[in-house]
């Protein structure tokens, strides 16, 4: 990108400047560059789109499920053919390694097939009546007008989670992506344009917080599809509860274990709390900030973890040799420190702390980017601390000690007020068993990180990770509407 231009929103099939005069640039973390101008979408923006997508319902509706995928399988292959250019951008945009960039679009288009192919499959239940000769049906139908708000993390993932379902169910979108992600946003506008799609399908409004609000307190959105922290989320729930016939489905953070017990291999443990607790820089849904390990095991684990903790290679996310990159703008540095300095007050034991990186570890060219490296602690499992409670969403590890069985580790693990990911490390089937009948979460893994997504499972979390309504293929759930059909013969 880095160009002249100044991007616009995409409305109604036109690319618009819409109604405000201010603009917001699109930053590179690792660097501190500006990758481009975007138009900063207002409550007037929000209204058109609105309007457009209203108006463009009924005729989309009334198209088969196989007519509306033939424009997603369009964008299927578009995602692919674009594979490279979109993954290097999302890195561009978000720090991200790369090879974690191009896992992003690869993820979409994973999404936009299983949404393009299911257009195929059977949409509700055919039931035996009581009465003879009665057809009796469960039929589903498309809610309307979806508002779809995506975070900066997954910045093609998470909308295509989102959009890809909602289209080929026959509603509408308007969406308003991450204000850190506008050039994701344009790509994927840009997409649903070359598609073919009839104007007003697809909407994107570019900018900030006020333009979802204004999305989210439209009372021509029948849906409204969020990813992102439970503090917006909650907002949402609560706002667009009051209203009657509308919905919220909210996806949110966690504060996510990893439970390692006696009879967990080392290597596996290992191996799993670093991916899950660096990779992406902390800054996953589902990364582990919290490492339940149990005694008789734990001095090795500490050993190996902190000693890789001590030396894992933050550096450019273009560069594929780099394991972590930068976190995402400054005002989350901040954040992020100021989590590691309260642990520091609440009196854990630090055993690993990089929060300001040595010159000499931060490649040249990228002085002006957000760094900063693991910062990793020991607490008392049994203590109630802001820092082993609350998301912090960087990489802030707590190693947390238990002793006794699995029904001690598994109390640790759900004392949180958050239940989106969990994992055990454990080569006992007992244990696991158990782990996987009784953690607060939606995601539960075993012998594995606590990361990664499969779209034909539900995605979404419970507790205070979610609202009852997991993302991916469980997105049909928010975006249709059931109903009772009978036929007398
Ligand atoms: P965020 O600050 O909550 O923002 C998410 C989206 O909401 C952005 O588009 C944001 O716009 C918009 N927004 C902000 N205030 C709003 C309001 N009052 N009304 C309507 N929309 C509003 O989250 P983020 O920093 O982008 O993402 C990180 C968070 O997302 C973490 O907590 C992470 O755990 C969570 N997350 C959850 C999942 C999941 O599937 N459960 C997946 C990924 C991330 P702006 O960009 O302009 O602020």
């Amino acid at each position: 990108m880095v160009s002249d231009e100044v991007y616009n929103h995409y409305i109604d099939g036109e690319w618009t400047d819409g109604s405000g005069d201010e603009t917001f640039e699109s930053e590179n973390p690792a660097t501190g560059e500006s990758l481009g101008e975007f138009r900063r979408g207002t409550e007037s923006d929000v209204d058109e789109a609105l309007a457009a997508a209203e108006d463009a319902f009924e005729e989309w509706r009334d198209l088969s499920h196989i007519d509306r995928a033939e424009y997603l399988w369009d964008i299927y292959h578009e995602l692919k053919e674009r594979h490279e250019e979109l993954g290097e951008v999302v890195t561009k945009e978000c720090g991200k390694e790369i090879s974690e960039g191009k896992a992003d679009v690869t993820e979409a288009w994973h999404m936009v097939e299983w949404a393009a192919g299911d257009a195929r499959h059977p949409k509700g239940d055919v039931v035996p009546s009581e009465i003879p000769a009665k057809d009796a049906y469960m039929r589903r139908k498309p809610r309307g007008v979806v508002g779809c708000i995506t975070p900066w993390n997954f910045p093609v993932a998470i909308p295509f989670w989102h959009m890809a379902v909602a289209l080929v169910e026959g509603n509408v979108v308007v969406w308003k992506p991450a204000e850190q992600t506008p050039w994701c946003g344009q790509i994927i506008a840009e997409m649903f344009e070359e598609s073919g799609i009839p104007d007003g399908v697809f909407n994107m409004v570019q900018g900030f917080g006020d333009a979802g609000s204004a999305v989210v307190e439209d009372s021509r959105v029948d849906t409204v599809l969020f990813t992102g922290s439970a503090e917006v989320g909650h907002e949402i729930a609560s706002k667009v509860g009051g209203e009657p016939g509308k919905l919220a489905a909210c996806e949110m953070g966690g504060k996510n274990n990893i439970v390692v017990t006696e009879k967990a291999d080392l290597d596996v443990a290992v191996h799993s709390a670093v991916m899950s607790s660096f990779k992406t820089t902390g800054q996953r849904c589902v990364s582990s900030e919290r490492l339940v390990v149990h005694e008789d095991v734990y001095d090795e684990f500490k050993q190996r973890f902190v000693e890789t903790a001590r030396n894992v290679s933050v550096g450019d996310p273009l560069d594929s040799d780099t394991f972590m990159g930068p976190l995402i703008e400054d005002g989350h540095k901040e954040k992020v420190t100021e989590y590691n300095e309260l642990a520091e007050r609440e009196d854990v034991n630090v055993l690993v702390d990089r929060t300001e990186l040595d010159d000499d570890e931060i490649p040249a060219g990228h002085e002006d980017g957000h760094w900063v490296g693991p910062f990793v602690y020991e607490a008392d499992p049994h203590e109630d601390l802001r820092c082993t409670h609350e998301e912090v969403f960087g990489p802030h590890v707590a190693l947390l000690k238990y002793s006794g069985d699995i029904e001690d580790a598994v109390e640790i693990h759900n004392d949180t007020d958050y239940g989106l990911a969990g994992a055990i490390i454990s080569e006992d089937y007992r244990q696991i068993n158990y782990f996987r009948d009784h953690a607060e979460v939606g995601l539960a893994y075993g012998n594995l990180p606590c990361i990664g997504a499969e779209v034909h499972l539900p995605f979404g979390g419970v507790k205070k990770s979610g609202n009852g309504y997991p993302s991916a293929r469980e997105v049909i759930e928010a975006v249709t509407e059931r109903t009772a059909w009978t036929l007398n013969n």
